[in-house]
């Protein structure tokens, strides 16, 4: 990007919306407000949701999460939209392209409202210098992952996966829990402020580093970090007290990631576990350079990004050297989904920066082979007490599940509701004796819910793209395929389309989201659940195909546990070798 298109950024997004001054975050109730019926409200709300002040991170420019991850493309596309889903018919079908609607056509009652497509390129454009040219005309939006597809819920959308993901490694390296051991990471902002809350209910104790204070502020605030720390001193003589006494603990120490690593080993202060989540997948907008406070990099990145992402570049160099460092020094390293190794191998020549593995091979991937993945629903009337009636449900369906039963108390007990009150859980395919899957077993159930007025008003049933059929992202959810297939990208598209025919309300396609456009291919989908009888059949099908395509892409690659799993819930795998 030049330093003219640089210049021209902040006018490309216009003055913030008037109206989004007035909603402040989605409207709630048990009555329509906006739309002619609830899938289109839905979708407005949720829009709106992504975009309240409690749940994103910089809305004034539409940012939602993740570096620069927009849920529309400018205010005037903001306000259309509004428009376009305000006199949207319960037999037309919106389009939106990177965050614009750009067409409406008559489809019919069960196809989906709103189809998305953001942040997509043809392979050989499929490039951040390609991209932010067309961005600086206003001409694409990134998307990321659930920021363009409105179905980002805050920081609590995160903290079920974060949660897991550590817990497994408890298992996988100590006595399944994370009881006086240190982990020490990097940044605080949308998701990665998750990172200290996980650490403390496995009980463990993390040092975040975070350039930006208003962010460790906002944790602090919100419940996921309990401390901050004026000095990497403060934060070491704090956490070292917690480790001997075998509490729970977490700070916030302003500092830049990667001096703070070197620092450690300067110390020899090694910790058990070293990660990382700052916004390394995009080096000019995501990640701050050594040397410079948060303001003075924001100054720099205006006036000089040719500098702006040598040095960045160069300070994630140090950044990776350093997690190897530690690993070498005995500490668990493992990277947390940034493609912070990516881009060192591919900017600087790393060639060793694979040599600490991504969190998806050494902890999720086996939970992908049985489709299981972060389903998340949101109240639509603005009401904690039908999460709650909607928690109840999970305990009455699921009761033998004993890590989701402690989830969902430790979820109840220390995770505040950002915007609509929402929940995470990650529920897979496993079937019942009739045939319906743990995901469609509990979305018909919150149906029936609201179809009795025990859930005041619908709920919408979306997920992560982050997930295990509907994505293909070689350095992170498909890294290190036992087949060699990390980057085919025909199975997220699969997704979209099976999504699409299934009658998800919202479908979308995005590229780059988590680790930087031209790294990853993803979709998404939204069911609203509204009580009706075509709610019930559209979550059937849609919660069977969805996580039935983890089932399928994992035993295609020859996965036990993906075979395993489509022998015992009956999912059909035409030319399956060992039948
Ligand atoms: P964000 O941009 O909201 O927050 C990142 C934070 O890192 C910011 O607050 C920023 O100030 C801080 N930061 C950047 N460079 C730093 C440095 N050198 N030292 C200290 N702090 C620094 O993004 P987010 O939503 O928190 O996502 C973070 C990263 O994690 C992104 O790359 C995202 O794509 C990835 N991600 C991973 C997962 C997963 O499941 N593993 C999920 C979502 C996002």
């Amino acid at each position: 990007m030049s330093k003219e298109q640089a210049k021209t950024r902040d006018e490309r997004f216009g003055e913030p919306s008037e109206q989004w001054k007035e909603y402040q975050g989605s409207p709630t109730g048990t009555d329509l407000t906006e739309c002619q019926s609830w899938r289109q409200e839905a979708a407005f709300r949720m829009l709106n949701n992504n975009l309240d002040p409690e749940v994103a991170e910089r809305p004034e420019d539409l940012v939602v999460y993740g570096g620069t991850g927009r849920a529309a493309r400018s205010w005037d596309a903001y306000d259309a939209i509004l428009d376009e889903l305000r006199n949207l018919d319960d037999d037309e079908t919106l389009l939106v392209q990177s965050g614009k609607p750009v067409g409406k056509f008559p489809t019919h009652e069960r196809a989906p409202r709103v189809l998305i497509a953001n942040s997509n390129l043809v392979g050989h454009w499929d490039n951040w210098e390609h991209f932010h040219e067309l961005e600086a005309e206003g001409k694409i939006m990134y998307g990321q992952m659930t920021a363009g597809s409105w179905a980002y819920i805050g920081t609590q959308g995160i903290i079920q996966g974060t949660y897991e993901t550590l817990a497994e490694l408890a298992r996988q390296h100590y006595d399944s829990d994370l009881q006086s051991k240190l982990v020490v990471t990097g940044g605080l902002g949308g998701m990665s402020g998750a990172q200290p809350l996980a650490v403390t209910m496995n009980h463990g104790v993390c040092i975040a580093a975070e350039v930006q204070p208003d962010r460790i502020e906002r944790r602090v605030e919100t419940d996921y970090l309990m401390d901050y720390a004026d000095s990497l001193d403060e934060a070491l003589a704090n956490a070292k007290d917690a480790l001997e006494a075998g509490e729970p603990y977490s700070v916030g120490v302003e500092m830049n990631v990667a001096d703070m690593l070197e620092e450690l080993l300067a110390r020899d202060e090694i910790p058990d576990i070293v990660t990382d989540q700052t916004s390394a997948h995009d080096e000019l907008e995501g990640y701050y350079p050594s040397g410079y406070t948060a303001a003075e990099a924001d100054e720099l990145r205006d006036e000089d990004p040719e500098t702006y992402v040598e040095e960045s570049l160069d300070t994630m160099e140090r950044h990776v050297q350093a997690i190897l460092d530690l690993q070498d020094e005995g500490a668990i390293a493992f990277e947390y989904g940034n493609n912070i190794r990516g881009q060192v191998k591919n900017h600087r020549g790393m060639d060793n920066a694979f040599d600490f593995p991504g969190f998806v091979p050494a902890y999720i991937r086996p939970m992908f082979c049985r489709g299981r993945g972060p389903f998340r629903w949101a109240a639509l009337s603005g009401d904690p007490e039908d999460i709650y009636r909607t928690d109840e449900a999970i305990r009455e369906l699921f009761p033998e599940n004993e890590s989701l039963m402690r989830w969902i108390d430790l979820a109840q007990e220390q995770v505040s509701f950002q915007g609509l009150p929402s929940r995470v859980c990650w529920l897979g395919y496993e079937t019942d004796e009739e045939g319906i899957t743990e995901r469609a077993r509990f979305a018909l159930k919150i149906n029936e819910l609201v179809a009795s007025g025990e859930v005041s008003a619908p709920v919408v049933v979306t997920r992560d793209h982050l997930d295990a059929g509907s994505v293909a992202s070689p350095n992170r959810e498909t890294e290190a395929m036992q087949d060699g297939t990390d980057a085919v990208a025909d199975w997220p598209i699969l997704n979209a389309l099976v999504n699409t025919a299934s009658g998800a309300d919202i479908v979308s396609v995005h590229d780059g989201g988590g680790v930087g456009i031209g790294n990853s291919l993803h979709s998404n989908n939204h069911v609203v659940l509204d009580g009706s009888e075509l709610a019930a059949k559209k979550a059937r099908a849609v919660f069977t195909t969805d996580p039935g395509m983890g089932v399928i892409r994992h035993a295609d690659a020859g996965y036990d546990d993906a075979l395993d799993e489509a022998t015992k819930s009956n999912v059909h795998i035409p030319m399956r070798d060992d039948e």
